[in-house]
């Protein structure tokens, strides 16, 4: 028998995959999978294309089988066999014995010796046929190619080359044969290979059969038997790559409903094939409700990758922006290698453009259902305003998309309105987005801060979420107008009126005084010109964190990060209680100070430094 040495890089390859893929050895079931459903391709490919073919009646097809583990252990034995193109004999020395891809060497050279580092690296060529050593003592592949007469058997134990010979075989196709080592023995069983498939392969285009002894247990104790069974195992329907005509309504639920193991309808869901520099199908669902880890640090996510209709991953955070977590299902992409890992997904270019078409795909169904679907938006933007909140902070790219996305309340309007819609209804003067932010719509209705603002009839957003903070603050600027926190000291400026200069000016003595009874506790103390009812309000200083932020920060752990925040305490000039306050003792102006302080540090849902002390100057007070 011809002996052959292997090309010198596969020699290093085979090394490599089975030391340090190893802990991932299931895969090479995919990997063989895959590649009898890519000669399944080509065959089939052929028998569009080639007159030789034209005229052969074919079923496609790939079969497994298994010797079990017997007490001879060379009856430990995997078969998959497909009946595609085949491979002559040069074929089998060119792709079983060289790496004809190109930049493999280039790979080669870079290898770090840390293992797993290189097990990613791997990852990027099409060397999956060689993970079939990580299970294997030895591999036997015999093939005829398709319209030859001729068929070879490549035998090889993994280590420094591999055998050829001419054999019989009736069908075109291949036949690969794993003798199972010890790492391999588990899988010359029915559950365990079907498990596999239904894993990794189910949606590969071509039925899969798996052949098992089945057991027939005798009637009224009489012994059992065993025959001979054959069952296909995958259900062989990428249900993706059909045409949307070919699919009904049920067809596309099913498919929602397998993979996310649940029994509920989705909300809505978007079926595309991108063609052209790239090709990709996506296939992508939203839920009716959010998931429930949608907010867990390690939530998983609905995406998976397919490449060629083989399963990829679907546990790749990056598929998708974060934001878009809630979204399920399928892209499969035409142009990733099979192998692609998940760390060099990351970076890899092809997975960015697809990443970043998908999205833009995504936004523009939710803008079409914003404006198509009442019913089914109110839905969605019910269970997903949060996310795309999240997305306007994060994702700069999309912002200008996400911005006409996300609903706040409002001081006007009942439910939840956007920024679109806050625009149209501004005041000719107005110049910015105004918007109050705290736990409570309620108590932020109620605040004093918006008093100024419902007398001239401005729209303030009621921000009772609590990461509204941070991406209002974050996004800055819808079109061009600035948004702008109430409970920001410089605001109020717009809202100033002339009686309120010659009233501030009255007060100022009292405020004087004020400030110094309060002493370190706030920052400033000023008269306020956004007040009307209310006699006083705390707001923060343009570069200090607001309450909310200071209170998020703190449920956090983050105290330490925090500088020591002072409040601003304004006063409203034309209230009784304050202009009353011109002749008060010192004593009675002191009390006032604390109390009137501490209200409003309660009103905006803050801490009171101190409650005894509060609770003693206000009974004296009311004494
Ligand atoms: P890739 O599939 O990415 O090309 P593999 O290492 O899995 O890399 O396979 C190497 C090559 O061997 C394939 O490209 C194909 O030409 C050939 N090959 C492997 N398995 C088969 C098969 N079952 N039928 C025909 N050709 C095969
Ligand atoms: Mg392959």
């Amino acid at each position: 028998m011809p002996k052959h040495e292997f090309q010198t890089e596969v020699s290093q390859l085979l090394q490599l995959i089975i030391h340090s893929l190893y802990s991932h050895k299931e895969i090479f079931l995919r990997e063989l999978v895959s590649n009898a459903s890519d000669a399944l391709d080509k065959f089939r490919y052929a028998t569009l294309t080639d007159d030789r073919f034209k005229q052969v009646t074919w079923s496609p097809r790939i079969d497994l089988r298994f010797t079990a583990d017997g007490a001879n252990t060379d009856r430990r034995i995997l078969e998959i066999e497909d009946n595609g193109v085949g491979m002559s004999e040069a074929d089998l020395i060119e792709h079983l014995g060289t790496i004809a891809k190109s930049g493999t060497k280039n790979f080669l050279s870079q290898l770090s010796g840390d293992a797993k580092k290189d097990s990613n690296l791997i990852g990027q060529f099409g060397v999956g046929f060689y993970s079939a050593f990580m299970v294997a003592s030895k591999v036997e592949v015999s093939s005829r190619r398709a319209g030859e007469d001729k068929a070879f058997k490549w035998t090889s134990d993994g280590t420094g080359g591999y055998e050829i010979e001419a054999i019989e075989k009736e069908s075109q196709g291949t036949l690969v044969r794993l003798h199972l080592n010890e790492e391999g023995r588990e899988y010359a069983n029915r559950w365990q290979l079907e498990q596999l498939v239904t894993k990794y392969s189910n949606h590969i285009a071509f039925p899969i059969f798996l052949h098992y002894e089945k057991t027939e247990y005798g009637k009224d104790g009489a012994d059992s038997t065993t025959a001979p069974a054959i069952e296909q195992i995958n259900s062989a329907n990428a249900i993706w790559t059909r045409a949307k005509s070919d699919l009904s309504k049920d067809d596309y639920l099913e498919f929602y409903k397998a993979g996310s193991h649940s029994d509920e309808d989705p909300l809505f869901w978007l079926h595309f094939k991108a063609e052209g520099t790239l090709e990709y199908t996506s296939l992508l669902y939203v839920p009716k409700t959010a998931p429930f880890d949608l907010y867990h640090a390690n939530y998983k996510p609905g995406v998976k990758l397919y490449v060629r209709r083989v399963f990829i991953t679907d546990d790749d955070k990056e598929l998708l922006p974060t934001w878009l977590r809630f979204v399920r299902g399928v892209i499969d992409s035409e142009d990733l290698p099979l192998n692609v890992s998940r760390e060099i997904l990351q970076q890899n270019k092809i997975m960015k453009t697809i990443r970043s078409g998908t999205v833009k795909k995504l936004l523009n169904e939710f803008s079409r259902i914003q404006t198509d679907e009442t019913e089914t938006w109110n839905e969605f933007i019910g269970a997903f305003n949060r996310p795309l909140k999240e997305g306007l902070y994060q994702d700069f790219e999309n912002r200008d998309a996400l911005a006409e996305l996300v609903r706040f309340h409002s001081s006007k309007v009942e439910g939840l309105t956007g920024f679109a819609d806050y625009q149209s209804r501004m005041q000719p003067e107005q110049k910015a987005i105004y918007y109050i932010t705290g736990g409570n719509q309620n108590v932020l209705r109620a605040s004093p801060l918006l008093e100024a603002y419902r007398k001239k009839e401005i729209e303030v957003l009621i921000c009772d979420d609590e990461i509204d903070e941070i991406v209002l603050q974050g996004y800055g600027k819808y079109k061009d107008l600035e948004l702008k926190a109430v409970n920001r000291a410089d605001v109020a400026d717009e809202l100033k009126t002339e009686t309120d200069e010659v009233a501030a000016k009255e007060v100022a003595p009292i405020l004087e005084r004020i400030k110094k009874a309060l002493a370190d506790k706030v920052k400033n103390v000023v008269a306020s010109s956004r007040l009307l009812e209310s006699p006083a309000c705390v707001v923060t200083d343009e570069s200090d964190p607001s309450f909310q932020l200071q209170a998020m920060m703190r449920s956090m752990g983050r105290d330490s990060e925090l500088p020591e925040v002072k409040p601003i305490l304004e006063l409203n000039p034309n209230h009784p209680l304050i202009v009353g306050l011109k002749d008060a003792s010192d004593e009675t102006l002191e009390d006032t100070a604390h109390v009137l302080f501490a209200q409003s540090l309660l009103l905006e849902g803050a801490e009171i430094p101190d409650r005894v002390d509060f609770v003693k100057r206000l009974n004296r007070l009311l004494g």
